[in-house]
């Protein structure tokens, strides 16, 4: 492979106009779009309709004129349609690990019969937090049991309320087959949980063909609504009716200008919102998932293995006697839209990166890991990622004592 062939690639890649719609610093790698998704002309946009337009002319008006007041489910249902959801079951709120526990609740107030809650013992550690959260409210009713992500099913038997697991996993970037999975759930009378903090926008998720019960999900990772995006949840048709929210906030409520002395849930997926929306950043949101209309998931996805497949190739060819060791599955389907190594020294290495213009983070305690953006990255940006990671290592620029201290943030 030389960075000629993969400059022709980028040629002929029909994604490449994308590129231009984002605002990326020149020079810039970024690889972390897993994490902060880059911003966007359409995130733009939008945010400065709302301020000017919305906010600093029309006022309050606005919930009205603008659709404020819609706007959670305006934007659930455009998330809906990236995640294989029909109308109406997508509901853009609070932040991924609020709906999580939400979501939970739910789940357990369905299975009151049953104590046990699976969950992925390498998942996303906030994720496991907020069970822990649970099981310590409910005081003995509600225990946990904490199985590798490799052999999820294995947890699953008829003691099980509810599965709670990560779509793709955020370290190792493991995929897990959500419908086979849910359907074994589903067999021994269990709930499942998905959480597409990682899958949403990158990878084809197909929430109602799969018979997913209850999913949540992040929207500033591939979404790239902004930083600290308002996130969404899922509630399947079936069980929608059937969930009284932990959360009775004035915003589910079926009539909130009536203010009523007692609640009442609203129809459908809207009971779930619980307070006033964050308008300027689901606005930034809604505008950001403009280009999704534009493309077809299926294009994204494979460039999305394209990319992550020449990551792989490349740093195994050039930075074989470095040491890494890959934690990824190395068949791009059953993988999401990163590459995760290891490496003992693998913070300061990251860090001498970033100081190279490629972005990638660490996740403890030895993972670098490396996300890949469909929409505004190149293969010859992964060429020369490669390159200057080789150039880190073979000049030990990493063994610098700078690289050595942690920062808050990794
Ligand atoms: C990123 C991520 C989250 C983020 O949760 P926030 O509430 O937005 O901080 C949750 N779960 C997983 C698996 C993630 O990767």
């Amino acid at each position: 492979m030389t960075r000629d062939e993969l400059a022709a690639r980028d040629a002929a890649d029909p994604l490449g106009p994308c590129r231009a719609s984002f605002r990326l610093p020149d020079g810039l790698i970024y690889l972390d779009g897993n994490s902060l998704g880059a911003l966007s002309d359409g995130a733009a946009r939008r945010v400065e309709k709302a301020l000017h337009a919305e906010w600093g002319r029309d006022l309050i008006g606005s919930w009205n004129t603008h659709g404020w007041i819609d706007l959670p489910q305006r934007v659930g249902d455009a998330i809906g349609r990236l995640i294989g959801a029909e109308p109406g079951q997508v509901v853009c709120t609070d932040s991924t690990t609020v709906n999580l526990y939400r979501l939970l609740h739910a789940a357990l107030a369905l299975r009151t019969d049953r104590s046990v809650v699976v969950v992925e013992a390498d998942n996303f550690p906030a994720d496991n937090y907020i069970v822990q959260g649970i099981r310590d409210v409910f005081g003995g009713a509600v225990t946990l049991r904490a199985v590798p992500s490799t052999s999820l099913v294995d947890g699953l038997d008829e003691d099980v309320a509810v599965l709670v697991a990560s779509h793709v996993n955020y370290r190792s970037g493991r995929l897990q087959d959500m419908a086979a999975i849910t359907q074994r759930a589903h067999a021994v009378g269990a709930l499942t949980v998905w959480d597409l903090a990682h899958s949403a926008g990158v990878v084809p998720v197909r929430l109602d063909a799969a018979g997913a019960d209850l999913a949540v999900g992040c929207s500033y990772k591939y979404l790239s609504g902004g930083p600290g995006a308002p996130a969404f949840l899922y509630v399947g048709r079936e069980l929608q009716d059937k969930i009284r929210p932990v959360l009775q906030g004035w915003m589910g409520h079926a009539a909130p200008f009536a203010f009523e002395a007692e609640y009442r849930p609203a129809d459908g997926i809207r009971r779930h919102l619980c307070g006033t929306p964050p308008v300027l950043s689901m606005s930034a949101l809604e505008g950001a998932l403009e280009i999704f209309d534009r493309v077809s998931l299926e294009a994204i996805r494979a460039k999305s293995a394209a990319l992550t497949q020449t990551f792989l190739e490349l740093v195994e060819d050039r930075a074989a006697s470095f040491g890494f060791e890959l934690q990824t599955p190395r068949n791009p389907s059953d993988r999401g839209s990163q590459i995760a190594l290891r490496h003992p020294q693998g913070y300061a290495i990251v860090r001498a990166l970033i100081d190279r213009e490629v972005v990638g983070d660490f996740r403890a305690p030895d993972v670098l890991r490396f996300g890949f953006a469909p929409l505004y990255l190149r293969f010859v940006d992964v060429w020369d990622a490669v390159d200057r990671l080789v150039d880190v290592m073979r000049s030990e620029a990493w063994a610098a004592p700078a690289y050595q201290q942690r920062a808050a943030v990794t």
